[in-house]
């Protein structure tokens, strides 16, 4: 075995400190990653706190993993000592269901296994990201292309960057479509710079006036402050589709009411507080759609990481050192982050 430093919650009202963990040796198949980077996910927040229930303690979270391969066991072909790795949402699936085979390992019918928090049917629990090294089975770690003088940038796409790029290319975001972006957080600024890169119209959705500008430079091609009828009222039968990635609980109807006919609105954000259900005639007289996405397969993320290498897109971010986490958390509540907050791994050591 091999013991890690990590930060862990230990019960849902506690705040994150260091705590000793242990990682399996690598077996034929794994590669141990020496953690460098990782990204800080506002569902790092909700599980450390038992906002979605189930969590299993102690919890140490993270899942926007980035670092340098360390060891690797016999079996594996495409990683080697020294080489560039990522680690997002997913160590393990049953990998024999139809969404295994069709390379959705994230809705595996038999319950995908997540960095952190274990298997989502029940086992034993995993530790994530917030923490020194990790043993990973080959085939749930990703290629890095990008410099590796921009890394640290780099993490927040394993979580953030995927589950926005998953639900704009399913839902056909390109030239001559017009995307909504819902709050400028970690998701929410991927989402912006994603949709710009495919070619679409971009109008971003923002509850901060303080962040319009920003906004516009992260690739929006118009910015809407929610909180402001009119702004909202012109936007009226505007858009193709919507991406919301807000953390709370709100009316969904002011966001549906801005989709064309047959538009549709894809719920990122997880709220611990469910929303308020829409009107239905708002669906029904456009035959407007609502709908969920779950982070991507690692096909897909791979996909997604080359894409970025090749655009040139990484994250906005703000590096702290692993002590400000519970500080960051705060921040993250208040809708201050611009736009993710990266640890410096080298400093828990
Ligand atoms: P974040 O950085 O905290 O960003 C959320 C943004 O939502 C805020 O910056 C804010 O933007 C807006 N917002 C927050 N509270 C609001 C409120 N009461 N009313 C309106 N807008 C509000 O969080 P994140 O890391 O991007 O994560 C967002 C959500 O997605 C979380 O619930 C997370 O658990 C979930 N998530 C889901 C998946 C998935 O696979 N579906 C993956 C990762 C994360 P403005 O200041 O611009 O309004
Ligand atoms: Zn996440």
């Amino acid at each position: 075995m091999i013991k890690t430093k990590s930060f862990a919650a230990q019960e849902p009202t506690s705040i994150l400190a260091p705590f000793d963990i242990q990682r399996r040796d690598p077996g034929a198949d794994d590669v141990q990653i020496e953690i460098l980077y990782c990204g800080v996910c506002h569902s790092d927040l909700h599980t450390a706190r038992n906002e979605w229930k189930g969590t299993l303690y102690p919890c140490v979270p993270g899942h926007e993993i980035v670092g340098r391969v360390v060891a690797v066991g016999d079996k594996v072909k495409n990683f080697k000592v020294g080489d560039l790795a990522g680690v997002g949402c997913l160590v393990d699936s049953c990998g024999h269901c139809h969404s295994c085979v069709e390379g959705e390992e994230q809705y595996c019918e038999n319950g995908f296994t997540g960095t952190y928090n274990g298997p989502l049917f029940g086992g034993e629990n995993t530790y994530g990201g917030y923490s020194q090294t990790i043993v990973v089975k080959e085939s749930f770690v990703l290629r890095i292309r990008h410099n590796e003088k921009v890394l640290a940038s780099v993490a927040p796409l394993l979580c953030a960057g995927i589950t926005t790029y998953s639900p704009l290319r399913r839902w056909g975001a390109g030239p001559g479509k017009q995307v909504g972006i819902v709050g400028l957080g970690g998701l929410g600024h991927m989402g912006v710079k994603l949709a710009h890169a495919m070619g679409a119209h971009v109008t971003l959705f923002t509850t901060s006036p303080g962040k319009i500008e920003d906004g516009k430079r992260l690739g929006a091609d118009e910015v809407c402050v929610s909180t402001d009828p009119d702004q909202m009222a012109a936007r009226a039968t505007q858009l193709d589709l919507i991406i919301n990635t807000v953390a709370a609980s709100h009316d969904l109807d002011a966001y549906l009411s801005l989709l064309k006919r047959d538009g549709t609105m894809i719920l990122v954000g997880a709220p611990a507080e469910p929303h308020p259900s829409p009107n239905v005639f708002n669906l029904i007289l456009k035959r407007r759609n609502l709908a969920g996405s779950l982070i991507g397969g690692i096909h897909e993320t791979q996909e997604m990481l080359d894409f970025c290498a090749q655009h040139g897109t990484v994250s906005d971010i703000e590096t702290i050192p692993v002590q400000y986490i519970n500080t960051a958390y705060e921040r993250m509540l208040k809708s201050d982050v611009k736009y993710r907050f990266v640890i410096d791994m080298a400093t828990l050591a």
